[in-house]
């Protein structure tokens, strides 16, 4: 178990509808921009046109709303660079497709560190979606972005590099190992969590305390009143510099 006291440079999210990564991750990265100069990005897999109980909505309507309201999520993290891959809601797949605009993006923005779901439980269940997201870029940061072999047209076309990732964060796990404290982060979290206002029917005070709620639940183990709890992966790709702005 680890209490992180350093940041990323760079920190891409990757993640299968809008909200779940202000959810996973939020406060984390809101702490890192603001504390530590991070630079993030947010790559949204599906554009959550699936995600109403209101019959009278239509699915492109309901796609970008909800892209103006991960764009106003995103702002008030401190996150300017927003990929929409657009691929249905509940129709992610682990294609050829989906695996390799993960990795142009992980080529393009060069992130130190990638956060996802963690697609691999074994007593909870959880969304299609999020396994695949997961999967893929677990996948796309270990077996592809370093690799010239490995869409190469990305390198000789469109004047790509490949990029070697130094961890993931996988958010959602059942065995978090490294945590961050998000105590002073508590208040952009809910906010960023309720620019999705197409997905909330809470009350601001009720958000608020269900994210304490969660995010005190490891406190036995982190010793922290709020914290988010991610399972690391360290990817062992050449250098382990973990680039530290600060300590
Ligand atoms: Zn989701």
């Amino acid at each position: 178990m680890e209490l992180l006291k350093t940041a990323p440079k760079r920190a891409m999210a990757v993640t299968p509808h809008p909200d779940d990564c202000e959810g996973g991750c939020g406060g984390a990265l809101a702490k890192w921009v603001k504390e530590s100069g991070t630079v993030g990005s947010v790559v949204m897999c599906t554009s959550g046109n699936k995600g109403t109980g209101d019959r009278e909505m239509t699915p492109d309507r309901l796609a970008a709303t909800r892209q103006v309201e991960q764009r106003a999520a995103s702002d008030l993290i401190g996150i300017d660079d927003v990929v929409f891959l657009a691929h249905p809601d509940g129709g992610l797949e682990d294609s050829e497709l989906f695996r390799s605009q993960v990795t142009r993006e992980i080529r393009r923005f060069k992130p130190d560190l990638i956060l996802c779901i963690d697609p691999y439980r074994s007593t909870t269940h959880t969304h299609r979606d999020h396994r695949k997201s997961g999967q893929v870029a677990l996948d796309a940061a270990f077996s592809y972005a370093w690799s010239y072999q490995h869409f190469p047209e990305q390198i000789t076309e469109e004047g790509l590099e490949p990029h070697r990732v130094t961890q993931a964060f996988l958010w959602g796990s059942e065995e978090p190992d490294v945590f961050v404290d998000i105590e002073p982060y508590l208040d952009v979290k809910v906010d960023a969590l309720g620019a999705h206002a197409s997905q909330m029917s809470s009350t601001r005070e009720e958000r608020l305390e269900r994210i304490k709620t969660n995010s005190s639940r490891h406190k036995e183990i982190s010793g922290l009143d709020y914290a988010e709890g991610f399972r690391r992966i360290t990817f062992n790709l050449g250098s382990l510099d973990w680039q530290l702005l600060h300590t």
